[in-house]
């Protein structure tokens, strides 16, 4: 059942959704060679809970075995989604990181992951961030009310797919509201035209799940950690929207990262 969502609670998605974006941006700062995953989640969680919200993450139900132990998920290069943060995962100059982040605010969730560098990255990876973020944003130009589902997908996969990289199958993007996964499901592939209708109110989390190589992908024994099978780099890139006078206004935001990352590269 998909809830459409009135005035007042696009506001307090969007809220959730900007501690989301400040959250990003604090383990943005902190991410470089030499720290580990666990002390990027120990910072995302007190920042999180100092801005009075639950890190949505920790302790998230898995069908598959125990509750996510982390508050961000934190996965490196070959891994697709929900690594999990470790005092073992220290970060190498030339690793990418994404990091997935929920928070709970007053009753609303919000959900939004960057695939951030760590160190000089190689141009041929580079080129699968820039890709894959631009993809998420194809897929956003599609979410007008009177589209379809499946016009998201399309964008994001014949986007992806004419450079020559892989759409991830098992994973997909989401609706949002009081709890982190609602329905509809938004596939990162998909035919024009198919799918559930999109209307006002609407809000939903588009996040592409982009390979350089092969889109399959496996599990790892802890039952969380989600690796490509040909030990390719992968990118993550997601914001959570509404569907507001028509058309998706995001709720999440990339913009002090994108400023912090323009700043190094100086
Ligand atoms: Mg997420
Ligand atoms: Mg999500």
């Amino acid at each position: 059942m998909i809830f459409l969502k009135t005035e007042d609670e696009i506001e307090l998605m969007r809220a959730a959704n900007q501690l989301v974006a400040a959250t990003l941006a604090e383990v943005g700062k902190a991410i470089k060679p030499g720290v580990t995953t666990a002390q990027l989640d120990h910072l995302a969680e007190e920042f999180i809970r100092d801005h009075g919200a639950i890190p949505t993450f920790k302790g998230f139900p898995n069908p598959y075995g125990g509750p996510f132990p982390g508050s961000i998920c934190t996965s490196i290069n070959d891994v697709v989604v929900h690594g999990i943060p470790s005092e073992k995962d220290v970060l190498q100059d030339g690793d990418i990181i994404s990091v997935d982040c929920g928070t709970l605010l007053n009753g609303y969730n919000g959900d939004s992951c960057y695939t951030f560098q760590v160190g000089t990255v190689a141009e041929d990876v580079l080129k699968l961030l820039r890709t894959t973020k631009a993809s998420l944003y194809k897929g956003i130009e599609a979410a007008v009310a009177g589209h379809r589902i499946g016009d998201i997908g399309y964008a994001v996969q014949t986007y992806c797919e004419a450079q020559g990289y892989g759409v991830v199958r098992e994973f997909v993007g989401h609706g949002i509201g009081r709890e982190m996964h609602e329905d509809p499901q938004v596939p990162n592939y998909g035919r024009r035209g198919q799918g559930k209708q999109i209307k006002n109110g609407l809000c939903i989390a588009i996040e592409p799940m982009i390979t350089m190589g092969s889109h399959e992908i496996y599990m790892m024994p802890d039952k969380w950690t989600i690796k490509t099978r040909d030990g390719k780099p992968a990118a993550h890139f997601e914001h959570t929207m509404a569907i507001h006078h028509g058309k998706a206004e995001i709720l999440s935001s990339f913009d002090e990262i994108e400023k912090f990352e323009a700043s190094c590269s100086h």
